[in-house]
């Protein structure tokens, strides 16, 4: 993953970009466009990015990523500890 990836999720959670809907079930706003936002769950997530890469690195065993899924990453830890 790019470190691009990590900094703007890092900036999406430190702005308040992240909610709890219900467990598993969160919504993040868009890190290019404040109006929108994404439903995002730890393994699966509603942006471009994420779907266009399994189009991308179909079969190689790859996981899907994207700067919401890190950001929701990053919220859970930060909670925890
Ligand atoms: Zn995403």
């Amino acid at each position: 993953m790019s470190a691009n990836t990590i900094k703007k999720a890092k900036k999406l959670v430190e702005s308040g970009g992240v909610s709890k809907i219900e467990d598993d079930l969160f919504q993040i706003r868009s890190s290019s466009n404040p109006e929108i936002s994404y439903f995002v769950t730890s393994d699966s997530c509603e942006c471009l990015g994420f779907k266009n890469f399994y189009k991308f690195h179909h079969g190689k065993g790859l996981k899907a990523n994207c700067s919401h899924l890190e950001a929701l990453r990053i919220f859970i830890q930060k909670k925890d500890s």
